[in-house]
């Protein structure tokens, strides 16, 4: 799947559909990435109102928010059963600590996490922002990565029972069956 959206069904709601999008900015089976440099960073937060069009992007920028995808695909793998990634975890812990956050109290409106922190680190918190917010909202679970290795696209369940494995059955549940099918196989001939 090229670097981009998800068909409907499989989008999350807004505004975790930013934590999607981020994790689906590369695709890992052609090594396309959306991210590929500094520039293209800079200009993709800003393109979703995550970063002001004149805050500098750094390699060091690139390379934490690299982490931080990386590490959020082996969070969306664990919801859907996988086992956890400890190092991809570790780093995404490490990535994230500068990315502060406090609570805001404005009148009329209810108390919500926002930034306290400029330019990358402040995008990145506000999406660890949405993520604390999903959590609490009771969705979280639903974001999930593809089991099949090649792929791990961030998609989101939306089946009643929470079931929903594959990012597509028809692609990537189908080539899982050939493949247990496949080594079934081989294993009955050995
Ligand atoms: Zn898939």
């Amino acid at each position: 799947m090229a670097p981009g959206e998800s068909t409907p069904e499989k989008t999350a709601p807004q505004p975790l559909y930013l934590v999607q999008r981020l994790v689906n900015s590369v695709d890992l089976e052609t090594g396309e990435d959306e991210l590929g440099s500094p520039p293209a960073l800079h200009d993709w937060l800003v393109e979703r109102g995550l970063l002001a069009a004149g805050e500098p992007v750094t390699e060091a920028d690139l390379d934490r928010v690299r982490d931080v995808r990386e590490g959020l695909r082996a969070v969306l793998l664990a919801n859907n059963g996988l086992p956890f990634d400890d190092q991809k975890i570790e780093r995404l812990d490490q990535a994230v600590s500068r990315a502060d956050v406090r609570v805001r109290f404005r009148p009329g409106e209810d108390p919500k996490l926002v930034p306290d922190a400029r330019g990358v680190d402040g995008a990145v918190a506000r999406l660890m922002a949405i993520v604390a917010a999903a959590v609490q909202q009771g969705h979280w679970d639903r974001l999930k990565a593809c089991p099949r290795e090649e792929c791990e696209w961030a998609f989101y369940d939306r089946s009643k029972n929470r079931s929903g494995r594959w990012c597509q059955m028809e692609v990537c549940g189908n080539l899982e069956k050939a493949r247990a099918f496949r080594e079934r196989r081989r294993a009955a001939t050995a």
